[in-house]
């Protein structure tokens, strides 16, 4: 098998079939040289750069119901906040004074008119009070084309929006049938969001119930297709208060969902080299190094969440979700971490996807 590895590592494109190969891949050693070849990539393309974005969890509520997530509209259980204008700034003012260099406003979908001139007001705001220099990216989930031009025209500018499962079968297995979770709405707002200018991240969860290896390459394959600038992948964990729960014996086992997202991340270095790849707080609740080991593999940007702490254990999408750490106590374990000494975080800078950049050329 070790020369198969080799084999497959050597060549210029991935078939399907290739990608389902590294993806079974059990033996350290050949894991070992999946990793290897992704660090080699990264080194070449984008340098060993570790960029920071401050994490701010705005709102918890959400009109969704997807089945995995912990805040789903369903969960009567939720306290539901929503940050007023100075918390954020706040946050936002704590990010521009660490230098991280940009900031995530990420939360529940919600449309509704005051929502939407909410965000753009905040846009406006974070610009204003960092002289224009901390660069804003959202993960607010589906809106309408018009709502993503005017975000962007008012300073955001990189958007994620995971497709969660590439897969329509599966898609639907993890989210009710109805028109409040479409398939194809889903990929249309990916759409959107490329021709509205951002740069676009996506990705999926990785251990989902029913999901195969071959749905996993299915969805590298996509994310190549339509050639997105930033990838966020992370282990999908169960929440006890969702309808998913139910399924929990249906799913690899913690150990197995955390090596598998780490060859997810190396696989999609290795295929489109120059893209820009969280290492998602996931892989935090699965493993003490989760976030580290991620880099290694081939992620090249940590979120540290800057939320005010009282809100955090409301924001739980999956179960033990880290609500105590500290942003600063995470990039300083992160600084000294021996794991690490070959990397470098870079402070003061927006860090944006070098292929994003090719891509406009
Ligand atoms: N509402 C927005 C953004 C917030 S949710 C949206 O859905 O796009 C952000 C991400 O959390 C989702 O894309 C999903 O991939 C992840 N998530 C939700 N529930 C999860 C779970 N139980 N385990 C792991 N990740 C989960
Ligand atoms: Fe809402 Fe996003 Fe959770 Fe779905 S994943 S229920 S859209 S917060």
């Amino acid at each position: 098998m070790t020369n198969k590895v080799k084999d497959i590592l050597s060549k210029e494109y991935f078939s399907r079939s290739d990608i389902i190969s590294l993806l079974s891949v059990d033996d350290d050693a050949e894991r070992n040289l999946i990793f290897q070849k992704a660090a080699e990539v990264r080194e070449k393309h984008i340098g060993n750069n570790i960029y920071l974005r401050g994490l701010i969890e705005y709102t918890n509520i959400c009109s969704k119901n997807c089945l995995y997530c912990g805040i789903r509209a369903g969960n009567k259980k939720v306290n539901r906040y929503c940050l007023n204008e100075e918390e954020v700034l706040t946050c936002a003012k704590y990010a521009y004074d660490q230098n991280y260099g940009s900031v995530v406003i990420q939360s529940g979908e919600r449309r509704g008119q005051q929502f939407i001139e909410s965000i753009d007001k905040l846009i406006k705001e974070i610009k204003k009070l960092s002289n224009g220099e901390l660069g804003i990216t959202l993960s607010c989930g589906e809106q309408s084309e018009e709502t993503y031009q005017r975000w962007f025209e008012s300073g955001a500018h990189r958007y994620l929006l995971r497709i969660e499962s590439s897969n329509e079968e599966l898609y639907y297995r993890i989210h009710p049938k109805d028109e409040n979770h479409d398939f194809n709405k889903r990929l249309l707002a990916l759409k959107h969001l490329k021709s509205a200018g951002y740069q676009v991240g996506s990705g999926v969860m990785v251990g989902l119930p029913f999901q195969s290896d071959e749905n996993l390459a299915d969805d590298l394959l996509f994310l190549q297709k339509i050639d997105v600038d930033m990838v966020g992948m992370g282990p999908y964990i169960e929440h006890p208060e969702t309808p998913l729960f139910d399924l929990r014996n249906k799913i690899p086992d913690p150990k197995a969902r955390f090596e598998k997202t780490l060859l997810m991340i190396a696989i999609i270095r290795i295929m489109m080299k120059n893209i820009n790849i969280a290492a998602s707080t996931a892989m935090d609740t699965l493993d003490n190094e989760g976030r580290i080991k991620a880099i290694l593999a081939g992620a090249n940007v940590l979120m540290p969440n800057i939320t005010p702490i009282k809100y955090r254990e409301n924001y739980q999408i999956y179960k033990d979700k880290p609500v105590l750490t500290e942003a600063d106590e995470l990039v300083g374990k992160l600084e000294a971490s021996p794991l690490l000494k070959d990397y470098h975080i870079v402070y003061n800078a927006w860090g944006d996807s070098p292929h994003f950049g090719k891509r406009n050329s």
